[in-house]
């Protein structure tokens, strides 16, 4: 199909593939520089992944943690967007196969970030809810609802048990946020909107198959994040496998079969691949490697950021972890490389400035590791807030969560509890932009 729409320019090509934070920083660095910047992702805003948890609670409204893509970069004169689902790259012609038709690049940068990985388990993908966007972290909050809506007019009591127990895999930052947000819910805001039923029949699970919850950080915050959820009623299962899914009943390696139709699935992640990358280019978790110019060494003009990609060192033997700072940075470094290597000038080498990690289990209980310098509670959890307000991109959404947040603070409320389109498999696998 030949190129559609796109300005014609003598300038190099930069083709960005996906608007995350990778993405736009490298494309921020590009502004009015002598290259024309292309960018494509299937949707037209960014996601502020963080916080999808409390979208799936109904802690914000989705807008809250999107931005438009176009607006972010209103009045850049090298730049054009366009939502297209990109499909495969042809690296000997210099093409990408996308849903709006073949377009060609001078320099190609996958920022594609990470897709869920269910490690080929095929029913548990089938049945359990993933939330790495937008639209899955709807479809979670829809079901949630809808599920406790049911159990309330369910007769059998297995059935009503499954409706109202909540298993969530993977005890990372993710499974940790959600899990205590779940344990919220059941505790200040379930009771009151469905008084009919016995909210101490609601069991919230995480389950994690290492030794420890939130792995990459210090042992004190994991101990201390497992600390909190306890208090919060969660049970928490380490060194557990799940077996299977089917649906209504999650089992594990322990023995233990928890019935179930709530299984929200945290417990790992690949990289976002798209055809024409092939295997080989591939090393753990799925990403692609890269040097230390971001560059994948046997293509051509073809870089990779972010999730996506692994820049494998001695210090970073699986590659940069898949954070929001390791993706900027790699942006920033990125854009002067690209123009570097435009002009026949030496790249430099990424170098990544690690800024600490944290996870916030519920009100006033976070986990916060900065070097050696490890905090937990009510001035973790502040730090927590103040990190993500501000990282959130666009002035209004920081003031629109900054709003919600105090308000939930002082009403135990969470305002968006809403079932705004009703969740079903079915539209799931139909519809591309459920992903
Ligand atoms: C639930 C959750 C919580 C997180 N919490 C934190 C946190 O607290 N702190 C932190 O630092 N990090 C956190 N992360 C990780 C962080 O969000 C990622 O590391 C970061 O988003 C990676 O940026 P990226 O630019 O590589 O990719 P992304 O931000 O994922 O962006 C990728 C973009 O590519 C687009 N895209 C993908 N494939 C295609 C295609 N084929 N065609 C067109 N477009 C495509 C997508 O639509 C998306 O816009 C969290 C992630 C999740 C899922």
């Amino acid at each position: 199909m030949a190129e559609k729409s796109l300005p014609v320019s003598a300038q190099p090509r930069i083709v960005i593939v996906g608007g995350g934070f990778g993405g736009i920083e490298l494309a921020k660095r590009l502004k009015n520089k002598d290259v024309q910047v292309l960018m494509l992702d299937r949707h037209n805003y960014h996601t502020f992944q963080p916080l999808l948890y409390q979208v799936a609670t109904g802690g914000l409204e989705a807008d809250s943690i999107a931005f438009p893509l176009r607006k972010i970069f209103k009045g850049y004169k090298n730049f054009t967007f366009r939502v297209a689902e990109v499909q495969k790259v042809i690296p000997e012609r210099k093409i990408l196969e996308t849903s709006i038709g073949d377009i060609k690049y001078d320099y190609l940068v996958l920022a594609t970030g990470s897709d869920t990985n269910f490690f080929g388990q095929k029913e548990v993908e089938h049945y359990s809810m993933a939330m790495k966007t937008i639209p899955e972290a709807l479809n979670l909050r829809s079901m949630i609802l809808q599920n406790m809506e049911e159990a309330l007019i369910e007769q059998d009591a297995h059935i009503k048990d499954s409706l109202m127990n909540f298993v969530v895999v993977g005890g990372g930052p993710t499974g940790v946020e959600l899990s205590g947000a779940l344990a919220e819910l059941k505790m200040h805001v379930l009771p009151n909107d469905y008084p009919e039923l016995d909210i101490n029949n609601m069991d919230i699970y995480l389950i994690e198959g290492s030794p420890d919850l939130l792995g990459s950080m210090s042992a004190t915050a994991s101990r201390k994040a497992k600390d909190f959820l306890e208090e919060m009623g969660v049970t928490v299962l380490t060194n557990v496998r799940v077996l299977g899914y089917d649906g209504k009943q999650i089992s594990l390696s322990s023995g233990q079969s928890i019935p179930s139709k709530n299984v929200l699935w945290s417990a790992g992640v690949k990289g976002s691949i798209i055809d024409g990358i092939s295997p080989d280019m591939l090393v753990r978790g799925g990403r692609i490697r890269v040097d230390e110019f971001n560059k994948i060494p046997s293509l051509d003009c073809i870089y990779a950021l972010g999730d996506v990609a692994a820049m494998v060192s001695d210090e970073y033997p699986n590659g940069h972890p898949g954070v929001a700072p390791a993706a900027i940075q790699q942006g920033k470094t990125l854009a002067k490389n690209l123009l570097k290597i435009i002009n026949n000038q030496q790249p430099e080498p990424f170098k990544y400035n690690d800024k600490g990690s944290m996870a916030t289990v519920g009100r006033n209980k976070a986990v916060v590791d900065i070097g050696k310098i490890r905090f937990q509670g009510v001035f973790a959890w502040f730090v927590w807030m103040f990190v993500h307000l501000m990282s959130l991109v666009g002035f209004r959404n920081k003031v629109v969560t900054f709003v919600n947040w105090v308000w939930s603070y002082f009403s135990f409320d969470r305002g968006t509890r809403l079932i705004i389109r009703r969740f079903s498999r079915e539209s799931m696998t139909e519809d591309p932009l459920a992903k």
